[in-house]
């Protein structure tokens, strides 16, 4: 099967330019002007857009949590991706205390495999690192392509680790060229919190936000980026939300350390006026929770400034049903929002639209930097020759109203619900199989591969 793009504006993290994309098999294997070769297939993009598909870096899908399930699984999760043209994301796989890395590992295969349409890879998170853990980062790094391992300063008593643990783990996964991931939040203070104002009988969404102010995520990623500066381990802070801790970062930076961030498309565009509407609010409970307009300010110019590398979702949906398990406490709701469908209009409306980020600066935090961050780089992440042909077509002018009644993820609500968009995906492309056309999905499940990822050691 071949296939040619012809006329399109392509857009990577670098270029900007008008020329042809031959695709062969899997593969782009011829990219210029005017290419004088037979296609079984032709797409016209004139006056389109055609970019890297995207890539989501934080996603949770058919996660167990508080007896429930996040309700999308690997088939409408990487689906809704591909309508909002994201055609790879990363997955989290949590280990059970006690148990194994490997044990962990089996049951996600369990929910992922053949059940994918688009494609997925997964970081590990370590809960109990241990002597036995230990012997395990260097297998799924070598063998598995898991080179990315996640870490939590916050769920005390579920998912926390402790210093200990944390520099312990740095050590061997510096050693095997992995990196390091972070939930950087304070999370003795957010318990402590959460237990002050239950018992004083505020149980409403707002204190929810109120439990974990910008102090807790600011001390965290200092504290974070010191132990990596320690131990030499490159680090990666997940869903940074606010000013303080990428102050913290700009701090770590000027030591020449690596430490990358990541923030979530929701924490550049809403903000905690949202908890202020009773338990509707709880559409937006997620961990950290939405910060303030200062801070979206903040996260831009992070974006424009370098210290901002990847924007994600941290997409993890509860139905309407769900959140309810929290009606009358904010500590039982599911934490979690949709958003794996948006990430990638909402990017373009919000910031190239409107003229916050170039189209380039887009590319590249939308999908170049996660590929090169997380060793997938150039497979996925460009359009190069020899990369995987993952494209999305795009009308840079077209407009749109997002609702979840017309959404693909497997939740009753949107949290976007009349946004009114500039910029819509066309036609997906995924390892040269169109995938999204004319708001159609093209693939079955079972099409999404699982991407094994190479050691990073050297290359970021
Ligand atoms: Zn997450």
């Amino acid at each position: 099967m071949s296939l040619l793009i012809r006329n399109g504006r392509i857009i990577t993290a670098i270029d900007d330019y008008v020329a042809d994309i031959f695709i062969q098999g899997e593969t782009i294997s011829a990219i210029g002007k005017n290419l004088s070769v037979k296609a079984d297939k032709e797409i016209d993009a004139a006056g389109l857009l055609v970019m890297p598909g995207g890539i989501d870096p934080h996603v949770h899908l058919d996660m167990p949590f508080m007896g429930t399930f996040s309700s999308d699984n690997y088939e409408t999760g990487t689906r809704a991706a591909l309508y909002g043209g994201t055609t790879m994301v990363i997955d989290f796989i949590l280990q059970k205390q006690g148990n194994s890395l490997r044990s962990a590992l089996e049951e996600w295969k369990g929910r992922s495999d053949g059940n994918a349409v688009g494609d997925y890879s997964f970081h590990m998170a370590v809960t109990d690192f241990n002597e036995n853990t230990k012997t395990e980062i260097k297998e799924l790094i070598e063998k598995e392509g898991i080179t990315s391992f996640k870490t939590f300063m916050a769920y005390k008593g579920a998912l926390m680790i402790d210093d200990r643990q944390m520099i312990g783990l740095m050590e061997e996964v510096k050693k095997h060229g992995g990196l390091i991931n972070v939930h950087a939040t304070n999370g003795d203070m957010i318990d402590y919190l959460i237990g002050k104002h239950r018992s004083e009988g505020k149980l409403s969404p707002l204190y929810h936000y109120l439990s974990q102010p910008e102090v807790t995520e600011a001390e965290a990623a200092e504290r974070f980026a010191d132990m990596a500066n320690y131990t030499g381990c490159p680090g990666y802070i997940v869903h940074l939300t606010c000013e303080g801790a990428l102050n913290a970062v700009r701090n770590a930076t000027r030591r020449n350390q690596k430490v990358f961030v990541e923030t979530c498309i929701q924490y550049l565009i809403l903000d905690a006026s949202l908890y202020e509407m009773d338990f509707e609010g709880a559409k937006w409970v997620m961990s950290p929770p939405l910060r303030e307009k200062k801070d979206q300010a903040t996260l831009w110019a992070g974006i424009n400034q370098g210290l901002v590398q990847v924007v994600a979702t941290d997409h993890c949906p509860f139905k309407w049903e769900q959140k309810l398990m929290g009606k009358d406490d904010f500590s039982k709701i599911p934490n979690g929002h949709p958003a794996i469908e948006n990430r990638m209009e909402l990017l373009f409306s919000e910031g190239v639209s409107k003229g916050k980020i170039t189209l380039n600066k887009y590319v590249e935090v939308a999908s170049t930097n996660a590929a090169k961050i997380f060793g997938m780089f150039p497979k996925k992440g460009t359009i190069a020759v020899g990369s995987d042909a993952d494209i999305v077509i795009f009308n840079p002018d077209e407009k749109h109203t997002l609702s979840a009644s017309s959404h693909h993820m497997n939740v009753d609500y949107s949290g976007y619900e009349g946004w009114e968009l500039t910029g819509k995906v066309k036609t997906v492309l995924l390892r040269g199989q169109v995938a999204i056309d004319d708001n159609k999905c093209l693939l079955e499940k079972g099409y999404g591969q699982f991407v094994k990822r190479n050691k990073v050691e050297g290359k970021i």
